[in-house]
């Protein structure tokens, strides 16, 4: 065997789990497509509650904005400005990361922890045996057939578009949602009245099945829009959804009075695939884990993914290292499985009504930290989606109609 195991994929998923395997005395293959530092279609918002998976609190220059607030509005209008954490704490925030230099920051601590990094190097097949795998490698010097890597088990990383849970014949029945984003410079010094590095924007009116963000980066906007009830949204925009996002987007920049010309955006559009219920998440006999996009853990509400990312590839190292990756499918739904369907049920009401949604929910005075505490992982959607599906139906119930169908 040239490794104990070969990592596909240097995102948050692939380089955690390197490092983890390292640090655990694995030899350890991190294997990425590309030349690090690289673009990655993104938000780029994260719970600062990761650092007790990353094992430290990355330096202050990976963090280029510390969100303590968020502003929220419906159609651009019935804004509510709050905060993430109870009035006299501070311990909850919001991480704004450039995904290309915090993703390649990941990756040096895999390398400092031991792994053997290969930038430049795209998996093109696996092949699975007890006995052990081969996995294809395309190289700058390796010809079109490319190389052959062995290893015991393959960690599959490889995010959304990969190809390792095809080769695992895994994750036949994908559920994609679909999200664009662009990045403008923005001076925060301009006394622009609502767009601050400490406050993110959210709106639940400017795309259908889904929401606009807007989120302070150093120096600049992150400013994207993504439909996660994506049944509803093929139903609505069909072919039209990439083109209606985009324009949700700039409605949204104009809507905030931040001068924008259309043609010099550049979009970067990208699927999400979001959980959909339990499924294997590795192969019968252990040697192929998936972890991150591969797996399909992205919130199917919030459409988060690069805590979970980072929390599964730890999970899939872990039974590495207990030699027991027959186990990695349960610990997975262990994890996520009842939170991840609560999720998903509580998306599939709340993007069907957007209206009463935000009446009842985003718009209470405790939401935003709700919110937060949903996505740090410190509260469950199986403990709070009951509550919240009650108070909608209660809510539809009382109002006509008229009250809640939408303009457009
Ligand atoms: C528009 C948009 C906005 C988002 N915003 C947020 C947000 O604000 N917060 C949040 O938490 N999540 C967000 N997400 C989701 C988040 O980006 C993903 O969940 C996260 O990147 C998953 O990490 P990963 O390591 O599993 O995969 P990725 O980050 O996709 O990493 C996979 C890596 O594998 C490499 N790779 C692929 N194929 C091969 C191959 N054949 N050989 C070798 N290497 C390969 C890729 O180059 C890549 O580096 C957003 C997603 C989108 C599309």
């Amino acid at each position: 065997m040239d490794y104990d195991v070969i990592v596909c994929g240097g995102g948050p998923a692939g380089a955690t789990a390197a490092r983890v395997l390292a640090q655990g005395g694995m030899r350890t293959a991190l294997v990425e497509k590309e030349k690090l530092p690289r673009h990655k279609t993104c938000g780029g918002g994260v719970p600062n509650a990761v650092s007790t998976l990353l094992g430290a609190v990355p330096p202050e220059q990976y963090i280029e904005a510390h969100v303590t607030r968020v502003r929220h509005t419906l159609d651009f209008g019935s804004p509510v400005l709050a905060e993430i954490n109870h009035p006299g704490e501070s311990d909850q925030s919001l991480w704004m990361v450039d995904r290309a230099a915090f993703d390649e920051y990941l990756v040096r601590l895999a390398a400092q922890a031991g792994a053997d990094v290969l930038e430049q190097t795209q998996v093109m097949s696996l092949a699975l045996e007890r006995s052990g795998c081969n996995v294809t490698v395309k190289t700058q010097q390796s010809g079109a057939n490319g190389v052959i890597l062995k290893a015991k088990h393959i960690i599959g990383a490889d995010g959304a578009n990969g190809i390792c849970a095809r080769c695992g014949s895994l994750r036949r029945k994908r559920s994609l949602a679909i999200a664009v984003e662009t990045e403008m410079p923005f001076s925060f010094d301009s006394g622009h009245e609502f767009i601050r590095q400490d406050t993110a924007h959210l709106e639940f009116g400017a795309v259908r099945a889904g929401y606009a963000w807007i989120f302070p980066k150093r120096g600049k906007i992150n400013v994207g829009a993504g439909a996660f009830n994506h049944q509803s949204a093929k139903k609505i925009y069909g072919a039209g959804l990439g083109p209606a996002l985009r324009q949700a987007v700039v409605d949204y920049l104009r809507a905030l009075d931040v001068p924008v010309n259309p043609p010099e955006l550049r979009f970067w559009m990208h699927p999400l695939p979001i959980w959909a219920g339990r499924e294997p998440l590795s192969t019968p006999d252990g040697e192929l884990l998936l972890a991150g996009d591969a797996a399909g853990l992205i919130n199917p509400f919030f459409g988060d993914g690069i805590m979970h990312a980072v929390r599964s590839g730890k999970i899939a190292a872990d039974c590495l290292l207990n030699d027991a990756p027959g186990s990695y499918t349960a610990e997975i739904h262990a994890c996520y499985a009842r939170n991840f369907d609560a999720a998903y049920n509580w998306m599939n009401w709340f993007y069907r009504f957007p209206r009463a949604g935000y009446k009842i929910g985003v718009s209470r005075e405790s939401a935003t930290r709700t919110a937060m505490r949903l996505l740090s992982g410190d509260l469950l959607w199986h403990d709070v989606a009951p509550r919240l599906r009650r108070r909608l139906i209660a809510y539809l119930l009382q109002k006509p109609l008229s009250e809640f169908w939408r303009k457009k």
